[in-house]
């Protein structure tokens, strides 16, 4: 049987939160644009999902101006821990296909933790491993180690002396959470998600958000692909990225992402958001945060959103 040529789509957040000076929102806009086009590019040469969504992510991780990587937030004690997981759904022949997924969590030595849950998923027979077992075994995989104080930059830290500050005076943060993800289908119809953070300013040291859990930040089914970012914990208690691509089968992603982010986060009174790509190629997402930028490549076309906020009352 010969399987079915798609036109291939990718989508990227650069997270849900605050908005953000204006200057900085200019350049997350041409950074993520910049890391689209890479995973659009390899697409476009028959590039797999799975390796676009890396190339994507991965280059987010890369740039100081996303929580993710370099560039994260820090813990209530002033250190790093990030999380990422990454999934895929690839075709077989005669209909049969094949789901792998890997996660990392609390590490603070890896300069790419996608990269990492990526070998995970690879060459383990585990899906998710953390702190000092992950880095054991990213050093075995030849995956980047660096010292944590190198994924540390003048601005998170300047960020984590505001917050203890804050801590004292509460005052609803402006700051951009700017935690990254992508969903992308190549053009042989395989399946693809990745997700990747610091977590959220402040966390107690050892807390695991939903950006390392397969099902709440990340999914992907023969259905679609879903990466979320927002309030961790709601995404984890909502199953948020499981919940929405199985409401995919007959319904389109931005619709299944407007419903999503309405009733199983927002009645909580949860902030986040959700990216959605389908086994058509179509495309969806929405938040209810201050702000989520969204860059896409569908139809042969590169676009970026500064996507409007739900409002607390409907889905639309
Ligand atoms: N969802 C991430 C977490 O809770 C944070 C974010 O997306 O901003 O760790």
């Amino acid at each position: 049987m010969t399987l079915r040529r798609i036109s291939p789509a990718l989508v990227a957040h650069g997270g849900a939160g605050g908005r953000g000076p204006a200057a900085d929102r200019s350049e997350r806009r041409h950074a993520l644009l910049a890391a689209v086009r890479r995973g659009a590019d390899l697409l476009r040469e028959g590039g797999s999902a799975l390796d676009a969504v890396q190339v994507t992510v991965v280059e987010l991780e890369d740039d100081p101006r996303f929580n993710a990587g370099t560039g994260s937030v820090l813990t209530s004690a002033g250190t790093v821990e990030m999380d990422a997981s990454i999934m895929v759904m690839e075709r077989r022949r005669a209909g049969e296909a094949r789901i792998s997924a890997g996660a990392v969590a609390a590490v603070s030595r890896v300069k790419n933790p996608l990269m990492l849950a990526r070998a995970i998923m690879e060459e383990t027979p585990h899906v998710m491993l953390t702190g000092s077992g992950a880095h054991r075994f990213a050093r075995r995989a030849g995956i980047e180690l660096c010292r944590s104080e190198d994924l540390i930059t003048a601005r998170a830290r300047e960020r984590w002396s505001a917050r203890q500050l804050q801590l004292r005076n509460p005052s609803a943060s402006t700051a951009a959470r700017s935690t990254v993800g992508a969903v992308a289908i190549d053009s042989k119809g395989n399946i693809a998600a990745g997700t990747s953070t610091g977590g959220i300013p402040g966390k107690i040291p050892g807390r695991v958000g939903d950006s390392a859990i397969i099902g709440a930040g990340t999914f992907v089914s023969a259905q679609g692909a879903a990466s979320a970012t927002g309030h961790g914990e709601a995404i984890i208690l909502a199953a948020l990225c499981r919940e929405a691509v199985a409401a995919l089968s007959g319904r389109s992603p931005s619709s299944v992402a407007r419903h999503a982010i309405a009733t199983l986060l927002a009645p909580g009174k949860a902030e986040g958001g959700i990216v959605i790509v389908d086994c058509k190629a179509r495309i969806g997402f929405a938040h209810n945060a201050a702000a989520m930028q969204v860059a896409t490549f569908d139809s042969a076309e590169l676009r970026h959103f500064w996507v409007e906020p739900l409002t607390r009352a409907g889905t639309s």
